[in-house]
């Protein structure tokens, strides 16, 4: 599965280009990640989603697309009414719901879920909500500065001082997430923080499946790259030169003016 979302241009001091890819990648034969992309339309509002799903008999694909649509429509009818906060915990609550119903009366998706960063726009300030290890970047001037914390086991043992960040990216259980929507056990409740997006700053939201892959200096040089699309396509292309052993997505949001 390929999608590739075209960017926005919208007239005015404001203007946030978007682009995303969703591949498959080289080693599996399925996609179970998901996106979705709201450009801004002349209301300052603007969206992205990321999932990476998890689950057999295809169910993880189904987390991942349940959560994305459910995220997705709440966030859009709802903007105007609540704060983004309050929203983003709503929606992936829902989210959250309307995966375990739908595991509950399906037993191949039995214990399906999917992690989910989602980052909404008012303007230049921007929330970022997560659950999983799917992740969020700001990417300017040659800087990548990651803003998630990954919801995993091994990053729990770093953030208590028992092992590196350097043992974590090797360790054998590094996969293990500590947070995600569905899969009964886990916790799903967001956590969100708040950004400001400057003139020529990109924010880049990934599955594992890139950032296992591509390496930071990658990541900048490619981001930096005068096209969005063509720096989303070249940041897929290189996880897929890496072997492409998982599924990959990307969004990257620029905001140009
Ligand atoms: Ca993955």
């Amino acid at each position: 599965m390929y999608k590739l979302f075209k960017r926005s241009h919208v007239p005015g001091s404001f203007e946030v280009q978007m682009a995303g890819v969703c591949d498959t990648g080289i080693a599996r034969d399925h996609n179970e990640d998901a996106i979705a992309i709201q450009e801004d339309d002349g209301r300052g509002f603007y969206l992205a989603i990321v999932c990476d799903g998890m689950g057999g008999h295809n169910a993880g694909e189904l987390a991942s697309a349940l959560a994305v649509a459910t995220i997705d429509e709440y966030l859009e009818k709802n903007f105007k009414d609540k704060k983004p906060e309050e929203l983003l915990q709503e929606a992936f609550a829902l989210a959250n719901s309307r995966i375990d119903e739908a595991a509950s009366t399906n037993p191949d998706a039995e214990g399906m879920g999917c992690t989910c960063v989602a980052v909404v726009g008012v303007r230049e300030r921007l929330w970022v909500a997560h659950a999983g290890d799917s992740r969020v970047y700001k990417v300017s001037r040659g800087d990548v500065r990651q803003l998630t914390i990954d919801h995993t086991m091994v990053q729990e043992l770093v953030a208590n001082g028992l092992i590196t960040n350097e043992q974590a990216s090797v360790h054998p259980y590094r996969g293990r997430i500590s947070r995600c929507l569905g899969h009964g056990k886990n916790k799903s409740d967001p956590e969100i923080n708040e950004f400001f997006i400057e003139p020529n700053e990109n924010i880049l939201l990934c599955s594992d499946g890139l950032s296992d892959v591509v390496k930071k200096d990658d990541i900048s040089s490619l981001v930096g790259m005068r096209d969005v699309r063509t720096a989303c396509r070249r940041l897929v292309e290189t996880a897929n030169r890496a072997g492409g052993p998982d599924n990959i997505s990307v969004v990257l949001m620029r905001r140009v003016v």
